[in-house]
């Protein structure tokens, strides 16, 4: 038997691999090093999820202002947002995360390295400076970067790497994509009171969603301000003193204080390996795996974004925890990757589970429930918002295939509805299922014919 220096090396202090680090820490004798070149905590906490999150909520205040006066609440002046204030609570907060990560890590026992490291062969790492240790597991989980085209210009853009911390806030902003993060940055951005403009290159944003709900979030991300533009796109970008000059497909010519790229993010996989060490990548710079995240490498192993399956927190945590299982339990686990529950914190927000019903109508005959309505809030504070809910049923087994929501509180709604359908529920199911009077969400449940079927 060989005496290795650790049971675990783990390479990326993000969500999956702090969370793989520590639990195989806290079993018996295992000895765990996790190497990390940047803050720890990852996109998730540190230029992700987090930030973000906080950003939408201080981002919702200036309509709950103008909707206060509805209900009767004198408020005469609002002043608008103090960014430096926010900014820097922003700022603070995150770093109090990073701590609390790095302490999980201290006191689950794991030795930590500030640095970057990279995988020599089956069994060893070397760290930046070309110290090396042996481990009987390596575990690869560094992660995601953001794709940039390559335009004339690029280096001006901002990603949402950097979005967090700006000194100032845009008065005018250029936002291109039309994914997860685009759009809620462009709703983020509106309500902090800038002047946010949306290229997509497409028809559609968040395309891959059911239609009929992005559609609604497009259509209200306009009417709250949003001048969202289709099938556009930037392909020039100069520097004009304190604002940026760009020119698009069309040849119009048009500043911005800033311009925030969000096409898409690549796995950060370079530099990851010695050149001889031979783990497989894939096209798009991923490690490849088999389902159970194991690499061509038998005893090294990559989760999360860094394998390019689904880019999302949750995801890399439940790899991480399958992980644990496969290589130290003797008990090889691999995940359900059906049926993935999501929120997109766009104004309004969306939560959705399963199949749209694009995908549902391919694969068999289902049932469309829908329900448009104004909820209660809006109504008496005469705010044109509408809320949607979706349900897609399979007219052979009354399965409930897939849930749409666009409505406040979307993606806590539909963490509820994802367990009804990953249990397989039935529409007869929902109908059994007695309404929580007066909410938004009831309407799940009361939904009573079919509006069409496919
Ligand atoms: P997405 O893959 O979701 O979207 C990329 C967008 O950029 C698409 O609209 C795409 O258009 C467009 N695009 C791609 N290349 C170009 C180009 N060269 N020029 C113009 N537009 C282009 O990526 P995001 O960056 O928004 O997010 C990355 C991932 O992060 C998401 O897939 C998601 O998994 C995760 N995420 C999750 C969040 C959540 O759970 N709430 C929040 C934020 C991120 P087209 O449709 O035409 O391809």
């Amino acid at each position: 038997i060989m005496n290795f220096d650790y049971d675990l090396f783990v390479i990326g202090g993000g969500s999956g691999g702090v969370r793989a680090a520590r639990v195989t820490a806290a079993l018996d004798n295992k000895r765990v090093a996790l190497a990390e070149m940047d803050r720890y905590g990852g996109t998730c906490v540190i230029r992700g999820c987090v930030p973000k999150k906080l950003m939408v909520f201080a981002s919702e205040f200036s309509s709950i202002f103008t909707e206060s006066r509805s209900y009767g609440w004198d408020v005469q002046k609002v002043n608008g947002l103090n960014w430096n204030f926010f900014s820097k609570k922003l700022s603070a907060e995150v770093s109090r995360l990073e701590h609390v990560y790095r302490n999980l890590l201290k006191n689950s026992g794991v030795k930590t390295f500030d640095q970057h490291a990279k995988v020599i062969n089956e069994h060893t790492v070397e760290l930046a400076t070309g110290e090396q240790f042996t481990s009987e597991y390596i575990l690869l989980a560094t992660g995601g970067k953001p794709d940039l085209p390559n335009i004339p210009g690029i280096d001006h853009v901002l990603t949402s790497d950097q979005i967090f911390s700006l000194s100032k806030l845009p008065q005018k902003l250029l936002i291109v994509g039309g994914g997860y993060i685009a759009c809620e940055f462009a709703s983020i951005f509106t309500g902090f009171g800038s002047k946010v403009t949306q290229f997509c290159r497409g028809e559609t944003i968040l395309r891959g969603f059911d239609s009929e709900a992005t559609t609604l979030v497009a259509n209200q991300m306009k009417s709250n301000g949003v001048d969202l533009q289709y099938g556009v796109n930037v392909v020039e970008i100069d520097n004009i003193g304190n604002s940026y000059r760009i020119t698009d497909t069309y040849g119009r010519v048009e500043d911005f204080d800033q311009i925030l790229f969000a096409t898409g993010r690549l796995p950060n996989s370079n530099g990851l390996q010695n050149g001889s060490a031979g783990l497989f990548v894939g096209d798009n710079g991923e490690i490849v795996v088999n389902k159970y995240s194991q690499t061509s490498i038998d005893s090294i192993y990559a989760i999360g974004d860094l394998t390019n399956r689904k880019q999302l927190t949750p995801i890399a945590i439940k790899e991480a925890m399958a992980f644990v299982q496969t290589a130290f339990f003797n008990n090889p686990t691999c995940l359900d990757y059906s049926s993935i529950p999501t929120a997109i914190f766009t104004k309004p927000e969306m939560g959705t589970v399963g199949l749209s019903e694009e995908v549902a109508a391919e694969r068999g005959p289902v049932d469309i429930f829908t329900t448009y309505f104004k909820p209660m809030r809006s109504g008496f504070a005469d705010n044109e918002e509408k809320s949607f809910i979706k349900l897609i049923v399979c007219k052979k087994t009354d399965r409930v295939l897939g849930v749409h929501i666009v409505a406040p509180g979307a993606g806590e709604m539909v963490q509820m509805a994802a367990i009804a359908v990953k249990m397989g529920a039935t529409k007869k199911d929902f109908d059994n299922t007695v309404a929580v009077h007066p909410t938004i969400s009831e309407e799940i449940v009361t939904m009573q014919k079919p509006v069409r079927s496919s």
